[in-house]
């Protein structure tokens, strides 16, 4: 009789690196992963020697549940395994000694071959690559190996090989069960979501800011979403792309996640006919993070995320970025500052964005005026702040912001 079972084992990434804190990020994570597989019928999740191993009542649901742990950020890889108790294992082994007759590790032999009679479509060779988390087993790797790797051959007649092989079948030996699998799957570690405090993101509808949404949810902060629009209204601007945006982040959110709708409208009204042209797009960007800055505050938010890259667009130069904001005491996280394009919009396909980022969109920012100064004062901006009354129309945008949420897939 076998009691092998399926199991998704996970690994964590970072989290393995705390000290004191381990407990609570542990905690987190487990949560996350709770929260994730929500609706799969029955799911269990045990801390064993640094891995986190899920098993589920329904087994048909294993590929399911392994896609969304994927998107749990902690987690390093993951991989759907068979779960082999050792107690049988231990037996078996010892009642060969006593009969001289050749270590059979049936279990293990039958979990691998059926894994390999699944995955390992058209290899034309495998190898078994066994570890030992605990040493006490009667076999050491190399002999495990050679036991598991016999019965694979013997069944498909498909030949071992060390070096790159086509196939491998992973063999861990933990102290009460030993695992077998075949697929690992890289997941995107990082911290577990909601762990670290929250943040204000300064949204587009372009290609860098969601991305950098993605990287500071990753690094475990929670994710409010200010957008500016020039409509009138909420209503009447057409933010459809936008909620799209915050809809695909919040698959990768244990929790809803607060959109916040901000006219512009405060702020041009003030502009016209005070702020230069080539000024205009430098006090906007004031405008935006001073506004979202107050938003922040107001949603208990400790600091605000935009998507900028150092030098990529005017707004962005150096002399810009140190002039626009020397009032704003929340610190301005800026995950993108020193990646390329190129880096950003590979980022951006990885985690599935890429594809609604560019969507058509007239963004408040594209509409500008052309030639911007390239390398405006801080003492110019704060100068034209007073004469245009920025800090009314940063109260009356905030104060006109509507806000939606999205619920976690
Ligand atoms: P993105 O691809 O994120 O739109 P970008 O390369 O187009 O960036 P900018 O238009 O200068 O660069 O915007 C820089 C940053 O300012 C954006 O990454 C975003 O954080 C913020 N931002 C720009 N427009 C808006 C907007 N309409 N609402 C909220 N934040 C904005
Ligand atoms: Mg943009």
């Amino acid at each position: 009789m076998s009691f092998a079972t399926p199991v998704i084992a996970c690994t964590y990434s970072e989290i393995a690196l705390k000290g004191r804190n381990r407990k609570m990020f542990l905690r987190k994570l487990l949560n996350n992963m709770q929260t994730a597989l929500r609706g799969l019928g029955g799911v269990t999740i045990y801390h064993v020697e640094s891995r986190l191993l899920v098993r589920l009542n329904d087994e048909t649901q294993t590929a399911e549940a392994a896609t969304r742990l994927h998107r749990v950020f902690g987690l390093q890889w993951v991989s759907p395994a068979i779960e082999v108790p050792r107690a049988e294992l231990d037996a078996e082994l010892a009642e060969d000694r006593e009969t001289g007759h050749v270590p059979r590790l049936t279990q293990l032999c039958e979990a691998a071959c059926q894994l390999t009679a699944e995955s390992a479509g058209n290899a034309r060779n495998f190898r078994i690559n066994a570890r030992r988390s605990d040493r006490s087993f009667g076999l050491n790797s190399l002999e495990i190996g050679a036991v598991v790797g016999a019965a694979v051959f013997h069944r498909y007649g498909l030949p071992g090989r060390m070096v790159e092989p086509d196939f491998v079948v992973d063999v861990l030996v933990l102290r009460a069960s030993v695992l077998v699998f075949a697929t690992k799957e890289q997941s995107f570690g990082g911290l577990p979501a909601c762990s670290s405090g929250r943040t204000m993101v300064l949204l587009s509808g372009g290609i860098d800011s969601p991305v950098a949404a993605w990287m500071m949810m990753r690094r475990g902060s929670r994710a409010d979403f200010v957008h500016f629009h020039s409509g009138r209204n909420a209503d009447e601007a057409d933010c459809a792309k936008i909620e799209e945006l915050v809809r695909l982040l919040a698959t990768w959110s244990p929790v809803p996640l607060h959109l916040h709708l901000v006219p512009v409208v405060p702020y041009e009204t003030r502009a016209i006919g005070t702020i230069a042209d080539r000024y205009d797009m430098v006090m906007f960007r004031r405008f935006m993070v001073r506004t979202a800055a107050r938003l922040a505050r107001r949603h208990k938010c400790l600091a605000l995320v935009t998507g900028d890259s150092l030098g990529q667009v005017a707004s962005q130069t150096l002399h810009n970025l140190a002039a626009i904001s020397p009032d704003v005491s929340l610190p301005i996280l800026r995950p993108l500052v020193g990646m390329d394009k190129h880096e950003i919009t590979a980022w951006s396909h990885r985690t599935g964005l890429f594809n609604t980022s560019i969507k058509p969109y007239r963004d408040c920012c594209s509409i500008r005026s052309p030639r911007p100064i390239l390398t405006a004062r801080a003492i110019d901006l704060l100068r034209m702040s007073e004469e245009m009354g920025l800090e009314e129309a940063v109260r009356e945008a905030a104060d006109l912001a509507v806000r939606r949420d999205f619920a976690p897939l």
